[in-house]
């Protein structure tokens, strides 16, 4: 290898190179809108430039290509001796074909065509009517799902209109605070659906600061963008559901530094607010060889939930502080019985939990979930559009088996739900336990017409009753 590689020669050989790629990947077809990245830097094609193809599907850009020669013509160790110098092997590009897959693409931004916007105002539902959609999946949470649709009303109307005047219009992002199994991860769920925009939900507990074990605050876009089928277009308009955001409340006396709390509270920051992240394809963390693609999440819908326990005992303390500096001093547990004490949660409440008054203040729409009840549990069984006992009667239809629940078994099947204190979370466990036993025999035998499932057989004291096909009703 001479001292002084000549570059010209080297940008012909990889323009007839490049040349030639460009051939097969245009006979290929199916490489459209799709572009390489550096193996090196894993800057995209659309902001490195020009890449130059090594064997192995890899590419490199110019600067680093540029860089590896000018290391190799600094170093003082004569290369071309080296080469002849026995136990050194140099490394053969076509060998590490079985160590790296074939390389990940990136789908092409579209640059310069305006096209129209997806969300038309005109197309985005008044709230009442995503309420409406909202009210056929989910019990109850009346609340929740007024608030909810007038943010989202409000979001999709600044993402279709793009005001960028004076008077822009402030990101609808939530909080949404309840007790487990109280439908807040269904909600966003729901939403997301009837909408049609991809849906990223994390967990909080997961993230932690970059570089440390765990995954990368950036994650949460990479998940959004694997969502939206690698199309960064559809993922900028997509929404991103945190769960367990309380998990990231500051510890009250740390001695360590905290890199999963309070740092990712920070990290979020710049997320939530909307700016130009880079976010690696494909993988948790950006040190992974994987592309990365820069996606601006100014449209991007941010979400957060969490059940914040001990939040209760902090409003209360508040109000119980308030009211006995007034002149007639209320008894100390007034609050103690009242219900729905979440509901009067201030911002300050929030920070005394350990939330940072930055991360609240980007959550600008906050409202609280009811924990359920035991008649929401028995609505919840069979109101639903996709209601869970509808599930399993349309599952025996297939057999041609009709399937029936007697009041006083949803009754028993909600009072056992609300002893394991887990929501709506609960009533697919017990259902599937004794369903299972249903779902063995019936198939068994042809002339099964009817089963209905009695109190006593979800309180295990007797069998389902059972009615052959054209008889009575017996029991089984
Ligand atoms: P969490 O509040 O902990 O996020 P989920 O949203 O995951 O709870 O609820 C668990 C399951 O319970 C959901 O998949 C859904 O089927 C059911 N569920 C919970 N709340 C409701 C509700 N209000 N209406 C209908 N189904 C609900």
């Amino acid at each position: 290898m001479s001292d002084k590689m000549d570059f010209r020669e080297i940008d012909e050989n990889e323009e007839r190179k490049t040349d030639i790629v460009e051939t097969v990947e245009e006979t290929v077809g199916d490489d459209e809108g799709y572009e390489k990245y550096c193996f090196l830097c894993h800057r995209p094609e659309s902001v490195a430039g020009k890449m130059i193809d090594l064997p192995n599907n890899m590419s490199v850009c110019s600067d680093c290509m540029n860089k590896s020669f000018e290391a190799m013509n600094n170093t003082p160790i004569d290369i071309s001796k080296l080469m002849n110098t026995p136990g050194v092997q140099f490394l053969n590009l076509s060998d590490l074909d079985s160590v790296f897959p074939k390389q990940q693409r990136v789908k092409r931004k579209k640059e310069g065509e305006k096209t129209a916007p997806a969300l038309n105002i005109k197309d985005i539902p008044a709230p009442h009517k995503i309420k409406g959609q909202l009210d056929e999946y989910v019990i109850g949470q009346e609340h929740a799902k007024k608030a909810m649709s007038v943010a989202v009303y409000n979001h999709y109307k600044r993402v279709a209109t793009d005001t960028m005047d004076d008077i822009e219009i402030e990101k609808s992002n939530m909080l949404m605070i309840g007790p487990t199994g109280s439908g807040k991860t269904y909600l966003v769920k729901t939403l997301a659906r009837l909408l049609d925009v991809p849906l990223a939900i994390a967990d909080a507990t997961s993230l932690t600061e970059a570089g440390y074990i765990g995954d990368d605050i950036e994650s949460v876009l990479s998940k959004l963008l694997a969502a939206a089928d690698n199309d960064v277009e559809k993922a900028e308009r997509g929404i991103v559901f945190i769960d367990e955001i309380d998990k990231l409340a500051k510890k009250r006396n740390a001695s360590q530094r905290d890199v999963s709390g309070e740092s990712v509270q920070q990290g979020l920051l710049k997320l939530l607010e909307g700016s130009e992240v880079e976010v690696p394809v494909g993988a948790n963390s950006k040190n992974a060889m994987v592309p990365l693609e820069t996606i601006n999440t100014k449209n991007i819908l941010f979400i957060c939930g969490g059940a914040f326990p001990d939040l209760e005992e902090i409003i209360k303390e508040r109000l119980n502080k308030h009211s006995s500096m007034g002149f007639i001093a209320d008894l100390k547990d007034k609050y103690d019985n009242e219900k729905d004490i979440l509901s009067k949660v201030t911002v300050e409440d929030l920070r005394k939990f350990g939330m940072i008054p930055e991360f609240i203040g980007r959550l600008p729409i906050i409202f609280t979930l009811q924990g359920l009840n035991e008649d929401m549990l028995v609505k919840i069984l069979k109101e639903p559009k996709n209601a869970i006992l509808k599930q399993y009667q349309k599952l025996l239809a297939l057999d041609e088996v009709k399937l029936e629940f007697d009041d006083e078994a949803l009754r028993t099947i909600a009072e056992k739900a609300m002893k394991k204190d887990t929501g709506a979370r609960a009533l697919r466990s017990i259902i599937e336990e004794f369903m299972l036993d249903i779902m063995y025999e019936i198939p068994k035998d042809d002339n099964i017409g009817m089963v209905t499932i009695t109190k006593e057989y979800i309180e295990g004291k007797a069998s389902p009753l059972i009615t052959m096909r054209g008889q009575a009703r017996i029991t089984g």
